[in-house]
């Protein structure tokens, strides 16, 4: 998508000296072979270019850093765990990479206010599990847990597999410490719920894919820690059955249900075959499945689960269904959700749209982007999954079976421009939880309100004078 393998532009000796005094030695990276790890990403989809790796270990440090590149016009580009999926943590014209790994501490857990104060480097797994040591629930929850960290989740203002129920990334925030481009340290990390004085920073920098300023710590909300979770796999005829099935959870268990996920029949055939460590939950296959988990603060979740899933028997909406009897199934029940983007990998080029739509419109939504994405290329196989309570959904679309993969992803724009077409008279958005990044920087201005993009850019200006921070991302 974004592939450039040539050398990268030279930074002056002294400057590199310069970098190298602020982080010591062995964290000013210059070695084209150990550069390589951040400049690439797991999907190959974006390569870039480097020809320096920062790896700072303080907010002091980070603020020296900028402060000696804006003296110099020095472009930087931040990177948490390199999990982004929309190209932004990628260093495309030879800018210097910050990398925020090694801020991993946790400053402060609080469990009387509910909060955890955290390093950005902290990979969010580390985070999960620190609150689940003090009793509490930190609820962010994607497949790329175990190598994201705090900042980029703040950056991306990451959704996952429990925003349903605990909303996205920005809802869990109450706070941040930031440096910003000209090395001044932003400090509005704070623990309270109520602070109406004057207008909320902190969320600026939320979503802005490190364009803004540097996320250096957060303070986050904890949660009670759920007593009983119970997770179920079903399977049914369409989407429309699901979105019914949403429907009588929604109204049954109401906050209790914390995760929906819509599966189609493709999704889990690839995940089943290329996955690792993947079975099919269910004894026969089906149209579309659903991924369901309710959380309980008291013992029981199973008894209202059942009763969902009754209910929507007896209604004829769901056609099988199997509950996770103990954790080791409940696991795979959740690995093969998450295996779910990687096996897409084996099956050729698969162009992606992660997109929302009101959760109504779901179901008109796909057949509608089924019925023309195989009009522009016939033989292409659409493979939606995603977050059918959140109207959020990764309309991935596999190459046809034995075409070039090349020359399917060369039509990447063209049909994003297909897709999006449908969502944006579906009053949806064509970024739902990924991000802007340089995969669809073009779009924004044609969909987004041309105040609304005027604002943005008029803030970039003011916090961004020299367009030194991410350049050439969102914007
Ligand atoms: P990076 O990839 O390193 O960076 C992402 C962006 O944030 C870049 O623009 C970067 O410049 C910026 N950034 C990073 N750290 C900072 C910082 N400290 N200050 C300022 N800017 C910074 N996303 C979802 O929302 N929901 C999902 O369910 C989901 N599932 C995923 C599953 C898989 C298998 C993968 C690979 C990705 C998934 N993602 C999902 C994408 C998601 O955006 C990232 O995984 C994650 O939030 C990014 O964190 P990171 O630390 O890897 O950030």
């Amino acid at each position: 998508m974004n592939i450039n393998k040539s050398a990268p532009p030279p930074l002056a000796p002294e400057l590199i000296e310069e970098f190298r005094k602020i982080v010591g030695d062995r964290h000013a990276i210059t070695d084209a072979a150990d550069i390589e790890a951040y400049v690439t990403e797991e999907r190959n989809l974006f390569h870039g270019r480097s020809p320096l790796v920062l790896r700072p270990g303080s907010t002091a440090e980070i603020s020296a850093i900028c402060k000696l590149a804006s003296e110099h016009r020095i472009a930087l580009v931040p990177q948490g765990g390199n999990t982004g999926l929309v190209g932004g943590q990628t260093p495309h014209n030879g800018e210097v990479v910050v990398s925020l790994r090694r801020l991993d501490k946790i400053r402060e857990v609080d469990t009387a206010s509910n909060t955890m104060t955290c390093e950005a480097g902290v990979v969010l797994q580390i985070a999960q599990q620190k609150a689940a040591e003090v009793d509490r629930l930190f609820p962010l929850s994607l497949g790329a847990e175990g190598s994201c960290t705090i900042g980029g989740n703040l950056s991306t203002n990451a959704g996952g597999t429990a925003a349903l129920a605990y909303g996205v990334a920005r809802e869990m925030a109450l706070g941040l410490e930031v440096v910003l481009a000209d090395g001044r340290v932003l400090n509005v990390l704070s623990k309270l719920k109520k602070d109406n004085t004057g207008y909320n920073l902190h969320n600026l920098f939320i979503g802005a894919e490190g364009t803004l300023g540097i996320i250096t710590a957060a303070t986050l909300k904890l949660f009670p820690k759920p007593r009983a979770v119970e997770t179920a796999f079903v399977g049914l005829k369409s989407p429309d059955a699901a979105l019914k099935l949403l429907t009588i959870a929604q109204s049954e268990a109401a906050n209790a249900l914390t995760s929906f996920e819509l599966l189609s029949e493709m999704a889990v055939d690839f995940s089943i075959r290329h996955g690792i460590d993947v079975r099919d939950p269910l004894q026969e296959k089906h149209p579309w499945y659903v991924l369901m988990e309710l959380s309980s603060p008291g013992e029981d979740a199973r008894t209202p689960l059942e009763s969902i899933l009754g209910r929507a028997m007896e209604e004829e909406i769901v056609d099988d269904a199997v509950i996770a009897a103990n954790l080791t199934q409940r696991a795979g029940f959740w690995k093969l959700r998450d295996e779910m983007s990687a096996a897409q990998k084996p099956e050729g080029g698969s162009i992606k749209h992660d997109i929302s739509v009101p959760v109504a419109a779901v179901p008109a939504f796909i057949a509608e982007a089924d019925a023309a994405v195989v009009k522009l290329i016939p033989g292409a196989r659409p493979v939606p999954f995603g977050h059918l309570g959140d109207g959020n959904l990764h309309y991935n679309v596999s190459q046809p079976v034995g075409a070039d993969s090349a020359d399917f992803l060369a039509r990447w724009h063209e049909m994003n421009a297909v897709v999006f077409a449908i969502v944006l008279r579906m009053g949806g958005s064509i970024s739902a939880e990924h991000g802007i990044g340089v995969l669809k920087r073009d779009e924004l201005p044609d969909v987004k309100d041309k105040t609304a993009i005027e604002l943005m850019r008029a803030i970039k200006a003011m916090l961004d004078p020299l367009g030194i921070m991410n350049p050439g991302k969102v914007l």
